[in-house]
C-alpha cells in the first residue's frame, strides 16, 4: 500500500503506471474510491467492487470542508486516518491512498464553486444543507483531475449524491464511467455510516427506526396511496422521542422530485433524514 499525502507524487505514480501500461500496449484502469475516512464495511464494499474491475485503485481518505454546512458537525465528524489505513491493508496491500490536508486540495481558497445540476441540488439535502453539493462538485471536480480514474465508485446509501455525480460528469464532459453500489447495513438494519461512531448504544438501536419505516413503505407501497405513507411514517416516528424526522420524502429516482401521487412507468424511492440527538442520519429505499 502506498500512501501519498500531495498531488504532486500521486500524479506522477499513476503517470508512471499509465505509461509503462501504454508501452505494453495496454489500456490502464484506475478505480477511485473517495471517502472521508472512519472507514466501515460500506467503504469496503466500494473498495472490493473497484479493485474487481480495474488495475488499480486510489481511495482518497478527505473530510471535505466546502460539504459542510455546520461547523460543529464539520468539527465532530469522525476522524480514525491510522485504523482507516489498517483496514486497507488488511483487504490488499495493492491499493494507493490519497490522504491529503486541505491546503493540497483547496490552496488558500477553501471556497465551491457554484453548480447547475439541473434541479437535483435544490431537492432533499439541497434543501437541508444549502451550499452541500456545490462542495461535492467542487472537490470531486478537483479529485477527478488529479487521479484521471477509468471508474468512481460510489454508494447508493447518498442516493442524491450518486445522481448528482453523474449529472457533474455528463454535463462537465469529465471522462470517467460513475458505478453506484448497494448499501450495506448493520444486523438491526441501520444503513452503515461514519456518523454511526458518534451515536451510544441506545441511540443506535433506536436509529433502526429509519430501517423499518422504510422497509414498511416498500410493503405497503402498492396498496397505500403516498399520501398515507407519509402519514404513517410521521406517526412512527411522533411516538419515538429520541429520534427526530427532518424529512421524508417518496420522491421519483431520476428526477429527486417529491411525488405526490403514483404514475405508471416511473420508480419510486423513498427517503430520510433524521437526527439522534446532534447525529444527523440518511437512508433510502427503492419502493418499485
Ligand atoms: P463518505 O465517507 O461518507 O463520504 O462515503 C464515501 C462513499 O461510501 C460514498 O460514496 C458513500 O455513499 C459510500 N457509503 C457510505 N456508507 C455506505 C454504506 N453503508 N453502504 C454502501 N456505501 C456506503
Amino acid at each position: 500500500m502506498v500512501i501519498h499525502t500531495t498531488k504532486e507524487t500521486l500524479t506522477q505514480a499513476l503517470s508512471l503506471k499509465r505509461n509503462n501500461a501504454r508501452k505494453a500496449g495496454k489500456n490502464y484502469k484506475i478505480g477511485f474510491v473517495p471517502t472521508m475516512g472512519a472507514l466501515h464495511e460500506g467503504h469496503l464494499s466500494l473498495v472490493l467492487k473497484a479493485l474487481e474491475e480495474n488495475d488499480v485503485v486510489v481511495v482518497s481518505i478527505f473530510v471535505n470542508p466546502t460539504q459542510f454546512n455546520n461547523s460543529n458537525d464539520l468539527e465532530k465528524y469522525p476522524r480514525t486516518p491510522e485504523k482507516d489505513l489498517s483496514l486497507l491493508e488488511g483487504i490488499t496491500k495493492d491499493l494507493i491512498i490519497y490522504l491529503p490536508q486541505v491546503f493540497d486540495i483547496y490552496g488558500d481558497d477553501v471556497a465551491s464553486k457554484q453548480y447547475d445540476f439541473e434541479g437535483l441540488e435544490f431537492e432533499m439535502e439541497g434543501k437541508h444543507r444549502k451550499g452541500h453539493f456545490d462542495g461535492v462538485g467542487t472537490v470531486l471536480t478537483k479529485f477527478f483531475q488529479i487521479v484521471e480514474p477509468t471508474k468512481a465508485y460510489f454508494g447508493e446509501k447518498d442516493f442524491q449524491q450518486l445522481q448528482i455525480v453523474k449529472k457533474l460528469v455528463a454535463v462537465n464532459k469529465i471522462p470517467v464511467e460513475i458505478v453506484g453500489c448497494p448499501i450495506l447495513r448493520e444486523e438491526n438494519g441501520l444503513a452503515m455510516s461514519s456518523r454511526n461512531a458518534r451515536l451510544t448504544k441506545q441511540q443506535f438501536e433506536e436509529a433502526s427506526l429509519i430501517y423499518k419505516s422504510l422497509t414498511e413503505v416498500r410493503e405497503k407501497f402498492d396498496s397505500h396511496s403516498i399520501a398515507d405513507l407519509n402519514k404513517i411514517v410521521a406517526e412512527r416516528f411522533l411516538q419515538n422521542e429520541d429520534i427526530q424526522l427532518e424529512y421524508f420524502e417518496i420522491a421519483n429516482e431520476d428526477t429527486l422530485k417529491t411525488a405526490l401521487e403514483k404514475a405508471n412507468a416511473t420508480k419510486y424511492r423513498a427517503f430520510i433524514a433524521a437526527f439522534l440527538g446532534e447525529v444527523r442520519l440518511i437512508d433510502n429505499m427503492p419502493l418499485n
